[in-house]
């Protein structure tokens, strides 16, 4: 049927045009009887330079939205199916630091830069799906019947039958969201309640700093031809931070990034700008007393873009009515899994085939929205969870009984033998890791998309 007498069976606008958003759009393009569209804040769609690493979950759902081989191209990894060594952990914080493992995953972590993942998806997603920049949402207001309504900071106003909140970690979908939930909540006498979701408007401080850049391969080259980090995707760890580094760009640039904890600070409010530059000054004192290796890398970093690191307190639900959120406007978390990204781009997935679904329609799209809340929910927390434990072992900060009680990680004790408790507490160490993380490499998207079928049909 040509476009002109297409029905629409749904108005989709998504706020927000990072990594979910687009993704979003792009799977919903597969439906001709969807109109999108996508409402970004920035002037212009531009991703800060930086690396992002995706594991088999989300990989698989860029493969089936035949997304694979263009992000390839601009990639040196290699997808495996098989056990493959993914990074190497140092105990770092000693002046002749050591390897004590390597994760194997099952497949590859797939590294990419986020400006080529960005064009890559730009590039799919069709003229018919309209983009808007400099359209900051302020806040939405939807009643029982009739369109959703829609309020930009210019101004300006539309209207859509449902609205996505992919819109990051200062999300002003999830503000009017819960806005309104907290004053229905205080009608009722909730108070407490009132008061806990209240809690979750604003993001929540990780006590973590993460100063991110990009060094140039042949910089590192000229000054250790033999490091490690040139060919290899390296954890350097120890108390108080981590730096992780590895090959972007078909292998002419390093991701760098050195994490700084206070962990005495989670849940406080970042006293400054969350994103801004940070001299090295700001993070080179963590790591002064650290092996070469590490001295090596931060001296080759001029300038960094330095995030502090903010999360969101887990929510009640990701919806609302005919509202949805997506991506860390839900569940912002720790980046120590690498999987906010992974976790946004199956939130899109899955929603996408909810909406797309022919038992979606306007009358239908709170109960649908509904089935996306309790697949990726729960699933999204236990990630969120990990993430911060795994940024706990990556930086040393450990329950005494979880590990061996008489080892003391943030202290130099050379390079242990191999039947020293020294040795055993950072075998113990890597297990816990691994047990935390394999989520990402054993189990797939397909049984949500399964469920959420199951469920849709059910609804009918
Ligand atoms: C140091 C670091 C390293 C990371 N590494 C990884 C990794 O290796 N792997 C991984 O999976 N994840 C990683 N992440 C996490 C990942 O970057 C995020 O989880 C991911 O970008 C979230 O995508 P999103 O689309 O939900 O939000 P975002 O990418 O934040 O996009 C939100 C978009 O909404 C726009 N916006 C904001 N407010 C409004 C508004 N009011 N109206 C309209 N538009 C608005 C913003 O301009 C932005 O374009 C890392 C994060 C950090 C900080």
């Amino acid at each position: 049927m040509p476009p002109s007498q297409k029905q629409t069976r749904l108005r989709v606008a998504i706020c927000g045009a990072g990594i979910g958003g687009l993704t979003l759009a792009l799977a919903l393009s597969e439906y001709q009887d969807i109109e999108v569209e996508v409402f970004e804040a920035a002037k212009q769609l531009a991703e800060v330079g930086a690396g992002v690493g995706l594991f088999s979950r989300p990989w698989k759902v860029l493969q089936m939205l035949g997304l694979d081989q263009e992000l390839l191209a601009t990639t040196d990894t290699k997808p495996r199916d098989g056990p493959v060594s993914s990074f190497n952990y140092r105990k770092s914080n000693q002046p002749v630091g050591f390897q004590f493992s390597t994760l194997v995953t099952k497949g590859s972590l797939i590294l990419l830069h986020r400006a080529d993942f960005q064009s890559v998806i730009l590039n799919h997603i069709p003229k018919s799906c309209r983009i808007h920049t400099s359209k900051r949402l302020r806040t939405f207001s939807q009643r029982q019947a009739g369109p959703i309504q829609l309020v930009f900071e210019d101004g300006t106003t539309t209207t859509c039958d449902v609205l996505v909140g992919a819109d990051g970690v200062k999300s002003a979908t999830r503000a009017t969201m819960l806005g309104e939930r907290v004053e229905w909540m205080r009608s009722q006498g909730r108070e407490q309640e009132a008061a806990d979701t209240a809690l979750c408007i604003e993001p929540a401080w990780s006590g973590q700093v993460a100063y991110r850049t990009l060094i140039p391969v042949e910089r590192l080259r000229g000054a250790a031809p033999r490091h490690e980090a040139l060919t290899t995707p390296m954890q350097y760890l120890g108390k108080g931070g981590f730096v992780i580094t590895y090959p972007v760009q078909q292998g002419k640039m390093i991701n760098f990034v050195a994490f700084t904890f206070r962990h005495d600070l989670e849940g406080t409010q970042f006293p400054g700008p969350w994103v801004g530059p940070g001299e090295r000054s700001k993070f080179a004192h963590v790591f002064a007393d650290w092996e070469e290796d590490v001295q090596v890398l931060i001296n080759c970093v001029d300038k960094t873009l330095a995030w502090a690191v903010h999360t969101v307190r887990p929510l009640r639900s990701f919806v609302s009515g005919r509202v949805a959120l997506i991506g860390d406007a839900a569940h912002a978390m720790p980046p120590h899994q690498g999987s906010g990204a992974g976790q946004a781009i199956e939130d899109a997935y899955l929603l996408s085939r909810i909406l797309g679904h022919p038992s979606t329609t306007p009358s239908t799209i709170a109960r649908a929205l509904t089935i996306h809340d309790s697949i990726r929910r729960p699933l999204s927390h236990r990630v969120a969870q990990s993430c911060r434990q795994a940024g706990r072992y990556f930086s040393f900060e450990l329950d005494p009984s979880e590990l061996m009680p008489r080892v003391d990680l943030s202290s130099d004790f050379g390079i242990p033998r191999r039947d020293s408790d020294e040795w055993d507490c950072l075998q113990r160490l890597h297990a816990n890791m691994v047990r935390i993380w394999e989520w990402a490499w054993t189990t797939s998207v397909d049984d949500s998309i399964q469920e959420a079928q199951r469920l849709l049909e059910a609804m009918t």
